[in-house]
C-alpha cells in the first residue's frame, strides 16, 4: 500500500484507528519509520484558517507540548488545495514570535513607558472608565428633542480580525453602551461593495465564489492585483485561462497579475467609470447584450419618471444648498395600483434601456481614451473580448478589490460592473458575476455582523431619531410590492428585527415594550459616524475615549498627521492587539514628547487565530470553523473573552451603583463567559417558546432550522438572520463540514456544496434563478447551476424555491428587490442612478470633458489639516496610487513581525517610471521625498517600466505607486504612505479616496529616519 503524505498525516491523526489498519493487512512499518523522522511526530493536528486575506486558506496546525511546531496548507480546502502564499507560509513564525504581546500593558497619562498589570486590574479600570464616561456624556435626546439614547464621546474601531461569534457579542455590547461612533475596517476597504452590489442585485456580497472563477470564458480584473494580494483567487482564474478563457488586467501598473494575463491595459487611476462607460456604449450600439435576459430579468423595460433628467454631469434633483440630491426625482413611473409601468417592446424613450443608451452615448472612444490614457486599440480589445460573453452559453466575471472601492466614486465603480453583467446576462450563472475580493481575514463575516454604525446585524438600517417606535422603523424599512410575481424578501424584515432584539434582550424584550427598541441607540438621520468623521471629531475634541480592537488606524486612515494628532487628544483608550503597532504606540512616535500626551492606554494582549475557535467567512460567504490548536501565548486572551468580561463588569457596576439609562446593559441577555460554540448557536437562533410553524411543533430552546422559520412575535431569536440555518438540531454546526462529495452536475462547476456552510441557506451562487430561462432550463446546460427537473429544482440551492417564471406560481429571480428585477437604473444611491465619470478630488487635469468636474456629493472633511490641491495644481502634478504586497497584510502590523516576510519586503518604496525619474534626477535606489499638501514621507525610489506615463487630454501625466503597509514602528525606515493621502469620501459610504491624490517627488538631500 502506498501512503501519500496527507494520507500518512491522517493515519497519524487516526491514532487507535491506525492500529486497526494493520489488522486489515496494511503494513504500517514504512510509514512508522517515516514518522520517526518527521518533526510532527506525536503532534496534535488541528485545522485553523489563515488570518490574512479573504481567501481564508485552511491550514493544518501541529502542536506539541502546547506549542505550535508546524503550520502548513490544508490539501482538503477546495480553494487552496493546500497552497499558501508567503503570508500563510509565515504563520508559525508569527504565532510564536517573540514580538507578540503576551501581557496586559498599561500606560499612565504622560508616562514614558509601559508597565505590566494583571488582567483583573486592567478590566476593573476599563469598566470604570467606560461607565464614568457614559454616565457623564450620555445623550438621551438630540437637539430637536427626539429620543436618541446614545453615547457620542466614546468610539469603537475594529475589528475585521475577529470571528463571527466575537463580532456578534461585540456588536451587542457596543449598542448596549449606546456608542454610535462605531466602525471597522470594511469602511476603509470594501464598504462600497454592499450598497453597490445590493443596488444592482439585492444583496451586497460577492455573487459567486472563488472556485467558480474556473468556469469563466473571460475574466476582467480591474482594481485588483489578485495574483499578489488574493493569490488563491488567481489559481482559479489561471484554471479558466488554461481552458481557453481570455484574462484581462486593467490596472495603473504592471504586476504579476498582468504578467499572467492575456492582456494588461494601463489606466489612469480614478477613470474606470469612463472606460466602462465606453463598454456600455459598445454593447448597446453593437447589440452585444443578451436580449432575453435583459428584457426578463433586469429593469430595462421599466419607465423612468418624467422628473428625471441629466445634463452636464448632473442628475435631476440636486439641492445646492444641502449639497445632496433629492432622489425622488429618479423614481420610476407607477400605475394607479402602485405597479411600476413597463414597456416590454423597449420602444418608449423613458424605458431604462433607452435612458441608459442616451447617458452613455457620450462615452465615445476618443473621449474615453483621452481621459483614461488607454489607447483606443486596447479599449476595443477589452470591449470585444469581454462582450463575447453576452451569449447564453458563455460567462464572464469581473474581479475587483480596493482599486475600485477606494475612490470618491467607489460605489459607482462597482455599480458599473453590475450594469455590464446585467447587459451580458452574466449573473447567477457559473463563471459569471462579480468577485468582490474582500480584504481583511473576516471582513465579510464582520460586515454581516455589522461592526459598522449604519447597520444592525444582517443588513438592517440602524434606527434613527425620526423613527421613535418599532412600528415607525418597520414601516419605513419593510417594502411592499403589489406584483404577485415579486417575492420581495425584505417584507420579512420584521421577523428578523424582532428576532435580533429577542437575542439581545431575551425575556426583557416583549411586545409591550417594542421588544426593547428604545434601548437601541438612534442616530440623527443622515449623520455620518464613520472613520473620517470619528477622527475629525476627535481632532476637534468632541470624542474623549474609545475602544480599538485589531485595527491600526494611526497607520491606515488617510491624512495620518491629523489622525495621530487626534489620537493624542483622547483621555483614555482600550486596545486589543497581537503586536505593538503605530496605534498602540502612537504616544511615543518620533517627534512627540510622551510627557505631553495625556492618554491613559490599556493594551490588552490578544490570542492569535490558531489559539482560538470560531468561524470566519470568506468572500464567497463560506462560513468555516477554525479550531483552537494551542493555548494563547503568555497571558493573551481571545477578544471574545475580553468583550464579555468588559460588558459584564460594566453591567455589574450599573447593578451595584445605578447610573444613566442602565436598561440596555442590565437587561441585556449577554453570555456570562465567552464560548464560541454557544455563541454560534445564539447567532443561528432559538425558539423562545413552544411554537408551531408550518404544522410542525418546535420546543422552547430548540435551534431554529432556517430563517424562513423566524417570527415577528417574539417566539424566535437570532443574532444575525442571514446565518440562521447554519447550526441546526439535526446537522449540528454546519460550518465544520468537510465533505468534498458532489453530484456530477455540481462537480462540473466546482460547487462543493457540502464543504462548510454558506449564507444564505447554503446557496453557493446567488441569483442562480437568472441562470435559467423562463421554463427553468439552464442557459448553459454544460455548466448548469440549477435546473427545473420533474417539478423541482436540482443543483445548487435555488435563490427562491418557487417554480420558474413561466410556470404557475413562478416568481422573478431577484427576490431581494421589491420589483424582483436586477437594477440597471438604480434610484437608491446618493450620487446618481447611473455611474458617471467624475475626476478624483485631486486631479492633474483642469476640465472633465464629460461635464461636472468632481462627484458633486462626495464627502469633504474640513479642518485646518485637510487641504486639497486645486485641479491641475502645478506644485503637485503626479498621481499617487497605493497598494498592498504579497508579503505584508494591510497595515503590515502583523506581517512586519515575520522575519522572512520583512526580509522579502523590507522597506517603504515608491515605484516610478524611468521618464519621471529622469525628469526629477532620481536614480533607482535613491531615497526620495513624496509630498502632498497634507505632508510628506520618505521612500526608496524603484525606477521601473512597470509604471508608464499617461497622455491625458494631450498632456503627459505621471503616476507613482506606493505600498500602504509600512510604518514607523518597524522596520525603522520610512513611515506610512497615508501621511500624504486625502480625507475625501465616497458619498454613499465615506470610504476615503486612497487611490488617487496629487503628490510631488524629489530626491532627498539627506537620508533620514522618520
Ligand atoms: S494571505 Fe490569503 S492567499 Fe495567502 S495564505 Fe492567507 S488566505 Fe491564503
Amino acid at each position: 500500500m502506498s501512503v501519500s503524505r496527507r494520507g500518512f498525516i491522517k493515519l497519524l491523526g487516526a491514532g487507535t484507528a491506525a492500529l486497526g489498519l494493520s489488522k486489515l493487512g496494511i503494513n504500517l512499518a514504512p510509514t512508522q519509520a517515516y514518522a520517526a523522522g518527521l518533526k510532527i511526530e506525536g503532534a496534535k493536528e488541528s485545522i485553523s484558517i489563515c488570518p490574512f486575506c479573504s481567501c481564508c486558506c485552511n491550514v493544518l496546525v501541529h502542536a506539541k507540548d502546547g506549542k505550535i511546531i508546524n503550520v502548513e496548507g490544508d490539501p482538503d480546502y477546495p480553494i487552496s488545495g493546500g497552497g499558501l502564499c508567503a503570508k500563510g507560509a509565515a504563520l508559525k513564525s508569527l504565532h510564536i514570535s517573540p514580538e507578540r504581546l503576551t501581557k496586559p500593558l498599561y500606560r499612565a497619562p504622560g508616562a514614558t513607558k509601559w508597565v505590566e498589570k494583571d488582567w483583573d486590574w486592567m478590566m476593573e479600570r476599563i469598566a470604570r472608565r467606560i461607565k464614568d464616561q457614559r454616565d457623564k456624556d450620555f445623550v438621551p435626546k438630540n437637539a430637536a428633542g427626539a429620543e436618541v439614547n446614545r453615547l457620542e464621546s466614546v468610539f469603537h474601531l475594529g475589528s475585521s480580525q475577529v470571528s463571527n461569534e466575537e463580532a456578534a457579542v461585540l456588536h451587542q455590547m457596543i449598542r448596549a453602551f449606546g456608542i454610535v461612533h462605531f466602525d471597522h475596517q470594511a469602511r476603509i476597504c470594501h464598504s462600497p461593495s454592499v450598497p453597490a452590489l445590493a443596488e444592482c442585485f439585492g444583496r451586497g456580497a460577492m455573487t459567486n465564489h472563488y472556485t467558480d472563477l474556473a468556469n469563466s470564458d473571460a475574466v476582467l480584473i480591474m482594481g485588483s492585483n489578485c495574483a499578489e494580494h488574493h493569490p488563491m483567487t488567481f489559481k482559479w482564474i489561471l484554471k479558466a485561462k488554461e481552458k481557453g478563457a481570455y484574462v484581462m488586467h486593467v490596472d495603473p501598473k504592471f504586476s504579476r497579475t498582468s504578467a499572467r494575463s492575456n492582456l494588461h491595459v494601463p489606466i489612469r487611476s480614478g477613470t474606470d467609470i469612463a472606460m466602462l462607460g465606453g463598454m456600455i456604449k459598445y454593447i448597446l450600439e453593437n447589440k452585444k447584450y443578451f436580449a432575453e435576459f435583459v428584457l426578463n430579468y433586469t429593469n430595462a423595460s421599466f419607465l423612468v419618471g418624467e422628473r428625471y433628467s441629466f445634463k452636464d454631469g448632473m442628475f435631476a434633483g440636486f439641492d445646492a444648498a444641502k449639497g445632496k440630491y433629492d432622489k425622488s426625482a429618479w423614481a420610476f413611473e407607477k400605475d394607479a395600483s402602485g405597479m411600476v409601468k413597463r414597456d416590454k417592446t423597449l420602444a418608449h424613450p423613458r424605458c431604462v434601456i433607452n435612458v441608459m443608451r442616451d447617458h452613455y452615448s457620450r462615452y465615445d472612444l476618443d473621449t474615453v481614451s483621452s481621459v483614461t490614457g488607454v489607447s483606443k486599440a486596447d479599449l476595443l480589445q477589452v470591449y470585444e473580448k469581454f462582450c463575447e460573453t453576452g451569449k447564453p452559453d458563455k460567462a464572464g466575471a469581473f474581479v475587483y478589490a480596493l482599486g475600485w472601492t477606494q475612490h470618491s466614486v467607489g460605489v459607482q465603480n462597482i455599480r458599473m460592473s453590475g450594469l455590464i453583467q446585467q447587459l451580458l446576462g452574466n449573473v447567477g450563472n457559473a463563471g459569471g458575476g462579480i468577485a468582490a475580493l474582500r480584504g481583511e481575514p473576516n471582513v465579510q463575516g464582520t460586515t454581516d455582523h455589522a461592526l459598522l454604525y449604519g447597520y444592525l446585524p444582517g443588513y438592517h438600517n440602524t434606527p434613527t431619531a425620526n423613527l421613535p417606535a418599532l412600528a415607525d422603523y418597520l414601516k419605513t424599512y419593510t417594502p411592499k410590492s403589489v406584483d404577485p410575481m415579486s417575492v420581495n424578501w425584505w417584507q420579512n424584515r420584521p421577523k428578523y428585527i424582532v428576532s435580533l432584539l429577542k437575542s439581545w434582550y431575551g425575556e426583557h424584550a416583549t411586545k409591550e415594550n417594542d421588544f426593547g427598541y428604545s434601548w437601541v441607540p438612534k442616530m440623527d438621520p443622515g449623520e455620518d459616524y464613520s472613520h473620517l468623521y470619528i477622527f475629525d471629531r476627535m481632532y476637534k475634541d468632541k470624542i474623549k475615549g474609545g475602544l480599538c480592537f485589531g485595527h491600526n488606524p494611526c497607520q491606515t486612515v488617510p491624512n495620518s498627521h491629523k489622525v495621530r494628532k487626534a489620537w493624542d487628544k483622547l483621555d483614555w483608550l482600550v486596545i486589543g492587539e497581537v503586536f505593538h503597532n503605530e496605534t498602540t504606540d502612537n504616544w511615543r512616535r518620533p517627534g512627540v514628547d510622551p510627557k505631553k500626551v495625556k492618554t491613559e492606554v490599556f493594551l490588552l494582549p490578544s490570542a492569535y487565530r490558531a489559539e482560538k475557535a470560531g468561524t470566519v467567512s470568506n468572500s464567497g460567504r463560506w462560513q468555516m470553523w477554525h479550531y483552537k490548536c494551542a493555548e494563547p501565548l503568555g497571558k493573551s486572551r481571545n477578544m471574545g473573552e475580553m468583550f464579555v468580561e468588559i460588558m459584564n463588569r460594566v453591567r455589574d457596576l450599573y447593578k451595584k451603583e445605578g447610573g444613566t439609562f442602565p436598561e440596555p446593559i442590565t437587561k441585556s441577555d449577554y453570555p456570562a463567559t465567552f464560548d464560541a460554540e454557544a455563541v454560534a448557536r445564539r447567532v443561528n437562533g432559538y425558539f423562545t417558546r413552544d411554537v408551531e410553524v408550518g404544522g410542525k411543533l418546535y420546543k422552547k430552546g430548540q435551534l431554529v432550522p432556517g430563517f424562513a422559520n423566524l417570527k415577528d412575535d417574539g417566539s424566535t431569536s437570532s443574532m444575525c438572520w442571514v446565518y440562521c440555518g447554519g447550526y441546526t438540531e439535526e446537522a449540528g454546526n454546519l460550518a465544520k463540514r468537510r465533505d468534498l462529495t458532489q453530484t456530477p452536475m455540481q462537480a462540473k462547476i466546482h460547487l462543493y456544496p457540502k464543504f462548510s456552510w454558506v449564507w444564505p441557506m447554503d446557496r453557493r451562487i446567488l441569483y442562480n434563478r437568472a441562470s435559467v430561462d423562463l421554463n427553468g432550463k439552464p442557459y448553459n446546460p454544460e455548466k448548469a447551476v440549477i435546473a427545473w427537473v420533474d417539478g423541482k429544482w436540482v443543483g445548487d440551492v435555488p435563490d427562491g424555491g418557487q417554480p420558474p417564471m413561466a410556470m404557475k406560481g413562478g416568481v422573478y429571480p431577484f427576490i431581494m428587490h421589491t420589483e424582483g428585477h436586477a437594477q440597471l437604473f438604480g434610484p437608491g444611491r446618493e450620487d446618481g442612478p447611473f455611474p458617471e465619470h467624475y475626476e478624483p478630488a485631486e486631479t492633474p487635469i483642469t476640465k472633465n470633458p464629460f461635464g461636472q468636474m468632481h462627484n458633486p456629493v462626495m464627502k469633504v472633511i474640513k479642518s485646518d489639516m485637510d487641504q486639497l490641491a486645486k485641479n491641475g495644481d502645478p506644485r503637485f502634478p503626479i498621481v499617487l496610487t497605493t497598494y498592498s504586497l504579497t508579503e505584508h497584510w494591510c497595515s503590515g502590523s502583523e506581517t512586519r513581525n515575520g522575519p522572512a516576510l520583512l526580509e522579502a519586503e523590507p522597506q517603504q518604496y515608491v515605484e516610478m517610471s524611468p521618464q519621471l525619474a529622469q525628469e526629477k534626477g532620481i536614480k533607482n535606489g535613491d531615497v526620495v521625498i513624496v509630498e502632498s499638501l497634507r505632508g510628506k514621507t520618505e521612500a526608496v525610489a524603484m525606477v521601473t517600466v512597470r509604471v508608464k506615463p499617461f497622455t491625458i487630454m494631450g498632456k503627459t501625466v505621471h503616476l507613482v505607486g506606493m505600498p500602504f503597509c509600512f510604518g514607523w514602528t518597524k522596520p525603522k525606515c520610512g513611515d506610512t504612505t497615508n501621511r500624504v493621502t486625502v480625507s475625501i469620501g465616497d458619498p454613499n459610504t465615506s470610504i476615503p479616496e486612497y487611490k488617487a491624490c496629487l503628490v510631488n517627488v524629489k530626491k532627498a538631500t539627506k537620508v533620514t529616519e522618520l
